[in-house]
């Protein structure tokens, strides 16, 4: 393994535009679930939840979903050596961007300053009725649902629920940067998630080497993986910046 990590950032090293794509997997280090396999979210709520539909007709159940999903477990949660590391390197100047399907916020609290949300983020809270937009911490939402200050309406957390497309901005810009990828790093994701899974897929058309880091074989590893680190994306990218710097 130490071999291949040092093949991986001698690779790094010389190539002109790195990009990594994440999942919920580079955050299980920082006590996040992931939402598949055994610990996964999905094993203990109904993905219902988190549907748009479900949510402009029942906002008040959906909250007390949410609430407990989200807003429980991401509270307190800090970043972990895989977010820091990945802000190292693009300080550094050998990671031009991070595509993230998380909605946590650590990659930015990390330090990361090039971060395309594919899938939004739970820190802010929108209202459906007017599109006003509020920072998630200005509510305490442990009891009460969150409402609009001018029309009284239940806010939404700004990710996107099952059943809205994706921020065009971040589509944009995510798409932009695969196709520019010479590497793209693969961190902690399924590559279930669509469209979201298509970005490492056109990276790879477009002439990317995949590099992929997780613990376990995914949808990714079997189609266009070039290179498996199977291994915790702390730990690999500890190592991994051991050997770059
Ligand atoms: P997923 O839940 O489908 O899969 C997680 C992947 O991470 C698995 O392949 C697993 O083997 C791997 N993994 C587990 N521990 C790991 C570790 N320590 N290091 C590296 N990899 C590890 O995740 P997904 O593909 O990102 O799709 C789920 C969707 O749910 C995403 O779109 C995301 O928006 C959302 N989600 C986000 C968060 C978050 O923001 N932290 C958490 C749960 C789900």
């Amino acid at each position: 393994m130490k071999n291949l990590i040092e093949a991986v950032a001698k690779l790094i090293k010389n190539s002109n535009h790195t990009i990594a794509f994440t999942g919920a997997g580079i955050s299980v280090e920082s006590g996040i679930p992931p939402f598949r396999g055994e610990t996964g979210l999905w094993g203990k709520y109904n993905p219902e939840v988190l549907d748009i539909n479900f949510f402009r007709e029942n906002p008040e159940e959906s909250w007390s979903f949410i609430r407990e999903i989200f807003y429980d477990f991401f509270t307190d949660t800090k970043p972990n050596p895989a977010h820091y590391m990945l802000a190292e390197m693009e300080k550094r100047g050998v990671l031009k961007s991070i595509i993230t399907q998380n909605i946590d916020n650590l990659h930015q609290e990390a330090g990361s300053k090039t971060v395309h949300e594919f899938h939004g983020n739970s820190k802010t809270l929108i209202c459906l009725k007017c599109g006003e937009q509020y920072s998630a911490s200005e509510f305490d939402f442990k009891t009460i649902s969150p409402k609009c200050k001018n029309d009284g309406e239940i806010l939404k957390p700004d990710f996107i629920f099952f059943g809205e497309g994706i921020p065009p901005e971040a589509y944009k810009n995510s798409f932009a940067e695969a196709e520019k990828a010479d590497i793209c790093l693969v961190i902690g994701s399924t590559g279930e998630v669509m469209p979201a899974s298509l970005v490492p897929q056109t990276a790879k058309k477009t002439g990317a080497i995949i590099i992929e880091i997780n613990p376990e074989k995914t949808a990714f590893t079997q189609q266009i993986t070039d290179i498996h680190l199977k291994g915790k994306a702390g730990e690999t990218l500890t190592v991994l910046g051991n050997s770059l710097f």
